[in-house]
């Protein structure tokens, strides 16, 4: 039985710097080929992500059956990456700053913080997305090569790139359009979930670089593990589009929000961010998960202790990681 490495993100730690980002960029796509890559970014929500519209390319499961999909355009929906003209920006006045003769047209974060609301209710938060090395994944069955496959010891999907013949059937297939083409190898590639990293115990470089400790790993199956008590035990954490079908196993706590102003500015009891809108992303059990961390943050401000909260602030860095068990058998069973 696979066992499966997993992740949840806490959206009401995330901050949006991008350090997560810049540390898989950095480690892993920082190379040609590679540019308009993002195994790891953050969008703001609501907003069109990254590719543009990601959500509404088709891919995933209508029950066992491949629903179709689109492959994002570079131009329009990665965006051709920029190519900056320094000198001329910095001492010459008026002068272009972009060397592209075509104004780009999006790419990652493009819509950073613009949100959706009117003043005084206006809100937004942060999303981050990286493979969600799926329990059913749509791209490893769309490939006509088997050149996809998850690893037993840990679940991790990755992409064979000696069978990979370029066809781009999984970056059609995947709902959340987080495999990409690279044009210069001809090849699908995509996060690894940092296993060599992982191999040595040592956590994704997201997960550990992430300044807001918003990012847990643990095996699902880990009964100590911060996976399981978020996803199965205290069940506050939720996959982003269930829908898709694919079956994610990167978990995200929902964000709660400040409560609007009536007209004449005081606070109301409704949240800012809609319910309807956080449903759309995480499904109905939403609202339950709200519910049940405002309860736990009424326990701790009325002096009560609360393990959920305790284990969301992450009081030591190290307690958010257990990969020690890897090869280790599961205690689920
Ligand atoms: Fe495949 Fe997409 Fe799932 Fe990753 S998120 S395993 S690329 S279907
Ligand atoms: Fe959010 Fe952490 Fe990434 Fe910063 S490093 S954007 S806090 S997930």
């Amino acid at each position: 039985m696979t066992r499966q490495l997993a992740m949840v993100i806490d959206l009401n730690k995330c901050i949006g710097c991008q350090t997560c980002t810049l540390a898989c960029k950095s480690q892993w796509t920082d190379r040609k080929g590679r540019e308009f890559m993002y195994w790891n970014h953050v969008e703001t929500r609501p907003g069109q992500g990254y590719p543009k519209g990601w959500e509404e390319a088709g891919g995933g499961w209508d029950g066992d059956v491949l629903k179709p999909g689109r492959l994002p355009r570079l131009r329009e929906d990665y965006g051709i990456p920029a190519s900056f003209n320094y000198e001329q920006a910095l001492f010459h006045e008026n002068a272009p700053a972009l060397k592209s003769e075509q104004p780009m047209q999006w790419g990652p974060n493009w819509d950073e913080d613009q949100g959706a609301g009117e003043y005084p209710n206006g809100y937004f938060f942060y999303l981050p997305r990286l493979c969600n090395h799926c329990t059913n994944p749509a791209c490893r069955a769309a490939c006509p090569r088997q050149a996809i496959y998850k690893r037993e010891e840990d679940g991790i999907v990755l992409v064979d790139q000696e069978r990979c013949r370029g066809y781009r059937y999984c970056v059609a297939a995947c709902p959340y359009k987080k495999i990409y083409f690279n044009p210069l190898a001809g090849k699908a590639e995509k996060c690894i979930f940092c296993y060599p990293r992982v191999e040595k115990g040592v956590p994704q470089a997201c997960a550990f670089q992430c300044v807001g400790r918003a990012r847990h790993v643990a095996f699902r199956d880990d009964r100590e593990g911060a996976i399981w008590k978020l996803v199965e035990e205290w069940k506050v954490a939720l996959p982003l589009k269930a829908g898709f079908g694919t079956q994610p196993n990167v978990f995200y706590v929902p964000p709660l929000s400040p409560p609007t102003f009536d007209a004449e500015g005081k606070p109301t009891q409704v949240p800012r961010i809609p319910d309807a809108y956080l449903e759309g992303l995480f499904g109905p059990a939403v609202h339950e998960v709200l519910a049940r961390l405002n309860a736990e943050i009424a326990r701790k401000q009325a002096g009560q202790t609360s393990p959920l909260l305790d284990m969301l602030i992450a009081f030591r860095h190290g307690n958010m990681f257990r990969l020690d068990r890897l090869g280790e058998k599961g205690n689920a069973a």
